[in-house]
């Protein structure tokens, strides 16, 4: 009879289960009584309604049946009357893989469910750390991981990129302030250090330039770091404390040397729980400064005065989505409330909410797994029922991963309604300090040329509606514009017509922009033309950002307002209004 050999990484996984065996998880891996009571909780159960691969306590059960067969007596000698089992091969370690990274977003809504006090989400992130350990996990994370070991955050922004954008949102702001207004970089001793989320960097810099308006409205003594700003952290959804510590030390060891009184965290679920709860655990420091969300912060300038704003200027019907880490992990369920409904006129309850509310699907790193995302999307109905029952048409979150898991259903499931973040609506209510009256001097008539005269670019979307809009909102300002319904086409025009930019969709029917965009940067005639993607699928970010090419010149998710698209472009162009 053949001897069954345990592979090396199923060795490991087993060694180091010993050395992850806290009180916590222990008491959670033997206090589960099989009530079922955690079921109906999960978002994956309730899409998936008689599939038992989906619920909480039989996805807990694999790694329960490892750790009563190595770690348990009664399953080392009596392991047929427990239910121990071992693990043998990589594929079974693949199929764990499969079930704590495609089949759970650690969002514990099952854990503050359980009367047992079984935190299943603990060991799921457990399990996944584990793996990782060993070297299998989804690409996307290992991808996301790497940017966040080696270039200091998980997007991978430069330092040059992101001082840049800083830069161009210190300009924005000076438009409608002055030229005082400032974003201060590296400021010492200053009352603010404010952290933000890589994402506003690369996708949504306007929450920088609204956070900015606010901290100069309210006449706060702030400042950004130039490095350790990224207050996200991937070691949360990966499992990996070793990078969960390194991240968190890189973000208070720039508070230290900048000697700030407080971090502010920008609205980030997944970011505040990893740099106010559990980074200094992972860490092992305890931390001098104070640490607060931007959702405090932004509240208490309203209470105090020390910012007046007019909700009336916020006149749509509003929603609030809890983020689960922001309020079941960390309780911060009131304080978003209060703000939202002090700088916004129409707001309707989400049911269930708080710590009940349902995931927003896009968590525990789900985004960055694209092979996960049919599931992902088919247990996201729960949300998108939700939202409609609401009659809201705008839903608020103070999480960037929330937007972009909500921005997703809500595309998928056709539903009326846009996101946005506190940050946005506070900076739009507003109310500007009165400028002192100077004598206004008619400057003589100058007839501006618009901002891309003479610009030709070429638009590239499967969708006539969104070819017509981004061209006339382009042409308006001056570029004559060429279309493309698909990428074998805009190939031929690229080639034949080489445009100053090309704006690409990712999802297409036939050639996919990703396709697209690679035969784009290896063509002699096309290598050197600006890029812009802009997609309404940003699981499909790896298909460009994989490539061993350079990196496109912009990148818009959608939906794209008019505004949004002209100061992408106009950066890429380096014009001005
Ligand atoms: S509610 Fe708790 S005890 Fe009951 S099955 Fe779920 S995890 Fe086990
Ligand atoms: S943590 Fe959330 S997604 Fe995971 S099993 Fe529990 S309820 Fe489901």
């Amino acid at each position: 009879m053949a001897t069954l050999v345990r592979s090396h990484n199923a060795e490991k996984v087993i060694e180091r289960l010993g050395k992850k065996l806290n009180r916590q998880v222990v008491g959670s891996l033997a206090a589960c009584v099989h009530c079922g009571m955690c079921t109906e909780s999960c978002h994956y159960v309730l899409a998936n309604p008689g599939d038992v691969t989906f619920a909480p306590a039989w996805k807990a059960d694999r790694l329960r049946k490892i750790f009563k067969r190595h770690y348990d007596w009664t399953g080392r000698v009596f392991p047929w009357w427990v239910g121990a089992k071992s693990v043998w091969t990589d594929e079974e370690l693949e199929e764990l893989k499969d079930i704590v990274f495609g089949k759970c977003t650690n969002c514990r809504r099952c854990s503050i469910n359980c009367p047992m006090g079984v935190d299943f989400a603990t060991f799921n992130r457990t399990v996944r750390g584990l793996l990782v350990s060993v070297g299998i996990m989804p690409e996307g994370v290992a991808h996301v991981s790497k940017d966040q070991w080696e270039i200091g955050n998980q997007m991978g922004v430069l330092k040059e990129d992101y001082l840049d954008t800083i830069e161009w949102m210190e300009e924005e702001i000076q438009e409608e302030l002055g030229p005082e207004a400032r974003i201060p970089i590296d400021k010492k001793g200053a009352n603010v250090v404010y952290t933000i989320n890589p994402r506003e960097v690369k996708y949504d810099p306007r929450t920088i330039s609204d956070a900015a308006k606010i901290f100069e409205v309210a006449g706060e003594d702030w400042t950004m770091p130039s490095e350790g700003w990224d207050m996200t952290n991937f070691g949360l959804f990966s499992g990996d404390d070793e990078l969960g510590a390194s991240v968190a030390q890189r973000v208070y060891d720039k508070m230290e040397e900048l000697g700030g009184r407080k971090l502010v965290i920008s609205e980030c679920g997944h970011g505040y729980r990893s740099t106010r709860c559990e980074g200094q655990n992972w860490a092992g420091k305890d931390v001098s400064f104070a640490m607060e969300s931007s959702v405090v912060t932004m509240l208490d300038y309203v209470k105090t005065g020390r910012i007046q704003v007019d909700k009336s200027k916020n006149d749509k019907v509003y929603t609030y989505h809890d983020s689960c880490n922001f309020a079941r992990s960390c309780g911060m369920t009131e304080e978003p409330r209060e703000l939202l409904q002090l700088v916004a006129g129409d707001f309707r309850e989400m049911v269930p909410n708080r710590a009940e509310n349902y995931c927003c699907t896009g968590g525990g790193g789900a985004m960055s797994m694209s092979e996960y995302a049919p599931n992902r999307l088919k247990s996201a109905k729960i949300k998108a029922d939700q939202l409609r029952a609401t009659g809201a048409n705008v839903v608020v979150t103070s999480c960037h991963n929330c937007v972009d898991g909500l921005n997703d259903l809500i595309k998928h499931y056709k539903l009326d309604m846009e996101v946005t973040q506190l940050v946005n609506l506070v900076a739009n209510a507003l109310v500007m300090p009165e400028k002192p009256v100077v004598e206004e001097v008619v400057p003589p008539e100058v007839v501006l040329e618009a901002p891309l005269a003479g610009r030709k670019i070429l638009v590239v979307d499967d969708e006539p509606d969104l070819r017509v809009f981004y061209g006339s909102v382009l042409e308006d300002n001056g570029a004559t514009i060429l279309e493309a319904a698909d990428g074998e086409t805009a190939l031929e025009l690229a080639v034949a017509e080489k445009p100053d930019l090309i704006t690409l969709d990712l999802s297409m029917p036939g050639m996919d922009g990703g396709k697209v965009f690679a035969a784009l940067r290896t063509h002699e005639v096309t290598a050197e033309i600006p890029v812009c993607i802009i997609t309404g699928r940003p699981e499909l970010r790896s298909l460009i950002y994989d490539r061993p090419v350079p990196p496109p010149e912009g990148y818009l998710d959608k939906p794209v307002n008019e505004e949004t698209l002209l100061r992408n472009v106009r950066k890429i162009f380096e014009v001005g209004d």
